[in-house]
């Protein structure tokens, strides 16, 4: 008698555990795989199998059969289910939840199916068909049929194809196959993103003495099967070269490597880049892609037909085997946490999957985190450096423009004087403009000059946004819409007036400037469709528009080799959010938006407009000089006791009674308290334990109250956070409350 453990996929506490079933007479299971289940008064619930056991312990008549199994494959290899319980150990979520990572939702509950599409094979020969076609003159469709199929390569054509050409061709189909012509086949296919996107066969450049030299130390890694990097590259100079040779390396090896990129606008260009050096064998995975794309993708890989996954944060569950390398391009990238539940770092996951699967780690960047520079200091990874650009290009020259002389000086526009100079000139000498909008921040609300009154949203307690385009004042967090006001509500000022600038604005500017210049803009508003991104970055590439203005979705990556100048409109609009990460994002993201600039022949120039010009992130960024910001930014955290150097935990509440709110907060807070109590050893690590309104108070009609931790960050204090977990999880009675660790916002 065979019997198995399974995981049922209910996500609670009292039910994560495993539970033994009878494999009936027949079936045959291995771990990973998928099955239905009886459970309690349920008839069939979906689980993953963890276990097989040749005899069990309990009575036989408390143990039932396995119902049926979803897949005659397990979904999920051995050695991701070994990831999902090093992630249930260190995410505080239950095994059912961190095994959902590791296939595409839409397999749970038989969302989706293989499709299917048929095909009319040719069987005849030639000659003889030819012959007999003649005496078919009364049937004409027939004739046509048969000569498509002759006229097509491989002597087949898809049935949709065919009626698409020829009209509704069913009858002389069925008429073909009882002649023995023609047989009519089901065969699967694979819907395949970005499917049609050119596929220009391209060279290996020379590689520069620097790549050489990094891939000195990586090669023998990638061999080996062992080691973490850090690669800090400025921009430009060269990483994505590196990362296709490293890549090859290991598919010459016979082993397969994963590819994560931060943002899935980037994901075209990087497959781009390896479908020219690898052919067909790149696999994207990321959330845009659709739940049939998705799942093809997945089973693609699933089945072994790639060796290379490019994805986003998600990708770094691809059901890949003999996995020689995780590449993480961009590695300080916020969207690598993922924030909703069960909670990852994709940094973390890289590294403990590299470790099981004896692969190599590599995290690259221009910018590299806190973390993982302080990380690079310590040892726990190899630093690995090309400080210059390819072919020893210039860094773009970065002119600091200080926006309150420009006011002084009576220029009320976005835009000054020396930007526009700029603009002028790169556009005259035939290149094109990237101009860079920071949306987070300040950006456009409506204030009265008058009196400061600031419109806000009745549902959260947040600054509404101008919309020039429709008129309206719209809530970022919510969508409320509403008029924007003539005369200021509270003291009746005609002076009312949007602030700050946002892409649209910025586009007005640029035509009232450059009249014939064509533009795109690129923000949430004109990216929503599914190849919104893709479509817009190609046409920039292809020369259509002069001049790309943007978000933070063009800041980085993006290597377009006709840009000579970038103009960051208003580079401090992040340093002023209440986030203790605000200088590194905004030392980040110049220095990125500014690398866009003349990675080609032509050198490059960047206008960076600031109201705060000797702040030190804006100095370092516009030198673009990392490790100035790095030694700066570290003595900062230490001083404020701040990550790295802690860790920080937040409870959050949200009611709608702020009483409730508050009510929970304090209770979360006296358990955190008591934990301590108990936990004397731990105390000593405590800096601080504080219960308070949020900074947004409401957000949603929602008030929200937070329990906020600080404790220096040393494993033995991942426990405090444990506890905080297990406290959001219990139900709230008029309300939600969640656990975040070193939140992205701390609003
Ligand atoms: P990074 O990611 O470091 O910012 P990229 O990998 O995008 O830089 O490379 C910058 C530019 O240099 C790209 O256009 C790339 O094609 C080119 N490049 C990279 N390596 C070489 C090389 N060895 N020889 C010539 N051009 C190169
Ligand atoms: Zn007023
Ligand atoms: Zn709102």
């Amino acid at each position: 008698m065979a019997f198995c453990q399974v995981i049922v996929d209910i996500a609670h506490e009292d039910v994560d555990r495993v539970f033994t079933y009878r494999v009936p007479e027949g079936m045959t299971l291995c771990p990973g795989m998928r099955v239905h289940v009886p459970f309690g008064r349920m008839k069939r619930v979906e689980g993953v199998v963890v276990e097989m056991a040749e005899a069990c312990d309990l009575p036989p008549e408390r143990v039932r059969d396995v119902a049926d199994t979803l897949e005659d494959y397990p979904a999920v290899l051995p050695q991701l289910l070994t990831l999902a319980v090093k992630i249930r150990q260190n995410a505080f979520c239950t095994l059912a939840q961190a095994l959902r990572l590791m296939f595409p939702a839409q397999m749970r509950g038989e969302r989706i199916h293989d499709k299917k599409r048929e095909y009319a094979v040719l069987l005849a020969d030639r000659g003889i068909s030819q012959q007999l076609l003649a005496a078919q003159a009364r049937a004409p469709k027939r004739a046509q049929v048969l000569e498509a199929l002759f006229a097509s390569e491989s002597g087949e054509i898809a049935v949709d194809e065919l009626r698409a050409k020829l009209g509704e061709c069913r009858q002389p189909l069925q008429a073909l196959c009882k002649m023995g012509f023609v047989q009519l086949l089901e065969r699967e296919t694979l819907r395949k993103p970005y499917g049609a996107m050119e596929r220009l066969a391209q060279q290996d450049p020379q590689l520069t003495r620097q790549q050489e030299d990094v891939l000195a130390t990586l090669l023998p890694a990638v061999e080996a099967g062992k080691g973490a990097f850090l690669l800090y590259g400025v921009t430009g100079s060269g990483k994505t070269e590196v990362f296709i040779r490293a890549v090859r390396r290991c598919a010459q090896l016979g082993r397969t490597a994963i590819v994560l990129v931060p943002e899935i606008a980037l994901t075209p260009q990087m497959v781009m880049w390896f479908r020219s050096r690898f052919g067909e064998d790149a696999a994207v995975l990321h959330s845009r892609l659709s739940p049939g794309e998705r799942y093809d993708e997945w089973r693609r890989i699933r089945r072994g037909d790639v060796r290379v996954v490019i994805g986003a944060r998600s990708a770094i569950f691809a059901p890949l085997e003999h996995v020689g390398l995780i590449i993480i391009d961009e590695e300080h990238e916020q969207t690598y946490l993922s924030d909703s539940v069960p909670r990852y770092d994709a940094r973390e996951v890289a590294a403990w999957r590299c470790e099981s699967e004896g692969a190599v780690l590599l995290l690259a960047s221009a910018t590299p985190s806190m973390r993982s520079f302080a990380m690079a200091g310590r040892g726990d990874l190899k630093l690995l450096e090309m400080p210059r650009r390819v072919g020893n290009r210039p860094m773009p020259q970065v002119h600091v423009v200080d926006m309150r002389e420009e006011l002084k000086a009576g220029n009320r526009s976005v835009f000054s004087g020396a930007l526009l100079t700029g603009l002028h000139r790169c556009l005259q000498e035939g290149h094109q403009a990237i101009l860079f909008v920071n949306r987070r921040g300040y950006s456009t609300f409506v204030s009265c000059r008058n009196c400061g009154y600031v419109v806000t949203c009745t549902q959260c307690d947040i600054s509404m946004t101008y919309h020039s385009h429709e008129e309206v004042l719209r809530c970022h967090y919510c969508g409320e819409e509403r008029p924007v006001p003539r005369v200021c509500p509270e003291c009746g000022s005609p002076y009312i007036k949007y602030f700050g600038v946002g892409t649209q604005r910025v586009e007005e500017e640029v035509r009232k400037f450059f009249p014939d210049v064509p533009l795109l803009r690129m923000d949430n508003d004109t990216t929503r469709g599914k190849d919104a991104h893709a479509n817009m970055l190609a046409r920039f590439r292809a020369g259509e528009a002069r001049v790309l203005i943007g978000t933070q979705m063009i800041a980085k990556g993006l290597d377009f080799p006709n840009v000579t100048m970038v103009g960051i409109v208003a580079a401090d609009a992040m340093l002023k959010l209440p986030d203790y990460r605000s200088a590194e994002r905004t030392f980040q993201l110049l220095t990125q938006v500014a690398g866009r600039a003349g990675r080609s022949t032509a050198p490059g120039e960047v206008f960076l407009q600031t109201y705060d010009p000797d702040n030190y992130a804006i100095v370092a960024a516009s030198r673009q000089d990392y490790r100035a910001f790095y030694e700066e930014e570290m003595h900062r955290r230490r001083r404020a006791l701040y990550p790295p150097y802690t860790l920080i935990a937040r409870l959050l509440y949200e009611a709608e009674q702020e009483k409730e709110a508050q009510r929970a907060a304090e209770a979360g807070y006296r358990q955190m308290e008591a934990f301590f109590e108990r936990r004397a050893y731990l105390r000593k690590y405590v800096i601080a334990l504080r219960v308070m309104a949020c900074p947004v108070k409401r957000i949603r009609a929602k008030s929200r109250w937070q329990v906020t931790l600080k404790i220096v960050d040393q494993p033995i204090c991942r426990e405090a956070v444990g506890k905080m977990s297990e406290i959001a999880q219990a139900p709230m009675d008029h309300g939600l409350c969640v656990c975040q660790v070193n939140p992205s916002s701390m609003m």
